[in-house]
């Protein structure tokens, strides 16, 4: 702020310069190193971001925009203040200072109005570059040393040439991009530059005319330049928002595509099961299963009854709403029509808790059988008993060598498994039905190599405790029937959620101590560091010796964090399962389906940065047994709105409510946990607050799939080139 005495700075907006692109440009699908005085170095620290080509490097957007477009008056500085200034070079001097004889190079900066002092340390190449008479633009912040002002430029341009180069890096609104290892911000704009200036106007506008007219978006060259290089903010929006429009319409073209495809094409088995096979079970079963667990049988076994085109479902059910027992009627549909069931989960722990589950919910029936790996009981009116194995990475030899045997000959009916069920020496020559659990953890291509497990194309159920809100629901799950469980069982106890301000954070430890001193079990998840899990993980192996070496000496305290190999992830989950730990201190790993009925406290530190809906997972992490469940949210956080989202919490149990809520206030942490984060994303661009955005290419994708749904036409070959693009780059990611 200036000192209220001094008059309002002078300010004089610098002309917007825009790229100018060549007349004969290069081709943008040519890699990097057609850009002019490109070093190896640096392609290979592009390639490392995922930069190949030109093309990707028109669509690396900035993270951020600085205007740095308005030019003060030198005679109006005051300390304190950032500037950004015009002028000339008026003297020049470099020296060393303090022990370490750190290099500085000093000049003075002189406009129209005056002259002031700037001060460049440790950058001696500066002697090299600069020159008395050099026009400068330099930004920084101006400071009060031996009463003058100096500047010391965290940015500075050299204005050479005007119409080849003008400044980037000040003087006009910059991009900020995600700095990387080894690229400076100043190198990454100048690339960003020369790709737009040398290959921009060989890029092939993807929209046809009327799409252009009735979406109002900007032409395509015109979007990435201003994304990059805007002459106001709202260009930059503009830009972006065509671009991100682009990226959503490539996803919904590639999914209903592929939803057509598959209802033309694909022939599945129509399973025909004995009704009162089904029934039977769900008879037998102790409690009634609600009415949205019904629903969601009905849909299914519909689905399946009519074979073609194959299933493609996904079934979503907040944690504990019962999905297994609807996977498990419609296996029992399957095995009753003489075919077999798959079922892969993300983890060990998961596929043995799954394994658990299904020998519960058979356990009122006839002559139930279970061992360590093998399960089997009869139902209703059936012959021979149904049998399902237990196949993951840690299963014994030889019970190993019995399930797979089992499974070839057709004597299994159902394989509950990790990956270990998609490696070579699997068979499964009547599979029908593959299941998958928390699908988003699976890459397409290990979804279908399950299926491929089978002779014919299975039909396919995954099922997911991430409750989406319906509008997203239509844009990420387009090309699947979806079915929802939206109801608990009754007579779950509510978990008991409170926010923990900062001060009662001993008495909360507290609290967690009396829990293990009555025998249950805690969960302590680390803060979110930011979207990146190395220092996650730093934080969270700190966090942990803290805890374990000032907080809880006396107990035993587990830590699970992302970086640990999976069969190190399982080993501990399995000791904390086995109430070998009292505490278990997680990153946000924990948060898929496991199931520790002892455990009471799910203790979240640095609530505020995680999104109301991975916060919900977490909580539903506890409450699975009989004991009374608590969750802690800690928060450091002043701001209102970060009070409001956790009170939300505090109220709400649903979480559908709170994924919308999350949706509404735009929260970053993402809807998604973890699992597509950083080079996982899906949509780079594009974010899923868009919702009129997603709105509109939905339908845009919708009404070219109508009139041209191979996208043959050639008006729409460059956009079937995007689709392409796009598919290529998210092959193992979209859901299939
Ligand atoms: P999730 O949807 O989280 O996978 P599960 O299928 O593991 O939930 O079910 C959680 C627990 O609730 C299981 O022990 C299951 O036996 C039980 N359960 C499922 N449906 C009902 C119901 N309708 N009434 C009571 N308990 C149920
Ligand atoms: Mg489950």
């Amino acid at each position: 702020m200036p000192p209220e005495a001094a008059p309002p700075v002078r300010l004089r907006r610098r002309a917007h310069i825009p790229p100018n692109p060549s007349a004969t440009p290069g081709n943008p699908d040519d890699t990097v190193a057609a850009i002019r005085r490109l070093d190896a170095k640096t392609q290979a620290r592009l390639e490392s971001l995922g930069v190949h080509t030109v093309r990707d490097l028109l669509y690396m957007l900035p993270r951020t925009h600085d205007d740095r477009a308005d030019i003060a008056s030198i005679a109006d500085l005051y300390a304190g203040g950032v500037f950004t200034l015009e002028g000339a070079l008026a003297d020049l001097r470099s020296a060393t200072v303090g022990q370490r004889r750190l290099p500085l190079v000093e000049a003075a900066l002189r406009d129209d109005t005056g002259t002031v002092e700037l001060q460049w340390f440790g950058q001696a190449h500066l002697t090299r570059t600069l020159r008395v008479g050099s026009r400068l633009v330099v930004t920084g912040k101006a400071e009060a040393k031996q009463g003058r002002l100096v500047i010391s430029p965290s940015e500075y341009e050299i204005i050479t040439n005007r119409d080849r180069q003008p400044p980037l890096n000040t003087g006009r609104i910059v991009p900020v991009y995600r700095l990387t290892q080894g690229m400076t911000a100043r190198s990454l704009r100048s690339l960003t530059w020369q790709a737009i200036v040398g290959f921009l106007k060989a890029v092939a506008e993807t929209l046809p005319a009327d799409a252009l007219r009735r979406t109002g978006l900007p032409p395509l060259q015109d979007a990435i330049r201003d994304a990059h290089y805007p002459a106001d903010s709202a260009a930059a929006d503009r830009g972006r928002r065509r671009l991100a429009f682009d990226e959503i319409l490539a996803f919904q073209l590639a999914i209903l595509g592929r939803r057509r495809h598959r209802e033309r094409n694909a022939a599945g088995v129509p399973v025909k099961y004995h009704d009162a096979t089904v029934r039977g079970f769900l008879d037998s079963l102790p409690f009634t299963p609600t009415g949205a667990q019904m629903r969601c049988v009905d849909e299914i076994l519909a689905d399946i009854a009519r074979g073609a085109p194959p299933m493609s479902r996904l079934l979503q059910g907040e944690v504990g709403s019962g999905k297994t027992l609807v996977a498990l009627a419609a296996v029992l549909a399957v095995m009753s029509s003489g075919h077999q069931s798959a079922l892969m989960a993300p983890t060990e722990v998961l596929a043995e808790q799954h394994f658990a589950t299904v020998g519960r919910l058979l356990d009122s029936l006839e002559q139930p059988l279970q061992q360590d790996n093998m399960l089997s009981v009869y139902l209703p009116g059936r012959p021979r008993p149904f049998t399902v194995g237990l196949l993951t990475g840690s299963s014994r030899a030889r019970a190993r060598r019995e399930t797979l045997r089992m499974a070839s000959e057709g004597h299994l009916d159902l394989l509950v498994g990790t990956h270990a069920l998609i490696q070579d020496g699997v068979a499964l020559p009547n599979l029908v039905l593959a299941i998958t659990d928390e699908q988003h953890r699976f890459g397409v291509a290990q979804r279908t190599a399950l299926r491929g497990q089978g002779a014919e194309q299975p039909h396919s159920l995954m099922m997911s405790a991430t409750p989406i809100p319906r509008t997203l629901q239509l844009t990420l799950y387009g090309d699947l029937d979806i079915s929802t469980i939206d109801e608990l069982p009754p007579g779950r106890r509510e978990i008991l959620t409170r926010i923990v301000p900062q001060d009662k954070r001993r008495a909360a430890y507290g609290f967690l101590r009396q829990q293990v001193a009555a025998g249950r079990q805690a969960f302590i998840i680390c803060p979110l560091v930011e979207e990146s899990d190395k220092l996650d993980v730093r934080a969270a192996v700190a966090e942990h010796q803290r805890l374990s070496a000032e907080v809880f000496p006396d107990l035993r305290v587990g830590l699970l964090h992302g970086r640990l190999s999976s069969r190190d992830k399982d080993k501990v989950m399995r000791r904390f399962r086995d109430g070998e730990l009292d505490i278990l201190v997680a990153t946000a790993v924990v948060e898929v389906g496991i199931d520790v009925p002892n455990a009471t406290v799910m203790l979240i530190d640095g609530a505020d940065r995680f999104g109301l809906s991975q916060l919900h997972q977490f909580r539903g992490r506890v409450g699975r047994g009989s004991h009374r469940s608590y969750c802690l949210l800690m928060s450091e956080s002043e701001s209102e709105r970060a009070r409001e989202r956790l009170a939300a919490l505090e109220a709400t149990r649903d979480g559908f409510k709170l994924a919308e809520i999350d949706l509404q206030m735009r929260h970053e942490g993402d809807i998604f946990g973890t699992s597509q984060s950083g080079d996982q994303t899906v949509l780079r661009i594009a974010n899923l607050f868009d919702q009129d955005l997603m709105a509109l290419a939905r339908a845009e994708a919708a009404q070219i799939i109508e009139t041209d749904p191979e996208l043959a036409a050639p008006q729409h070959a460059d956009i079937a080139a995007a689709r392409d693009r796009f598919l290529q780059r998210v092959q193992a990611q979209i859901s299939d």
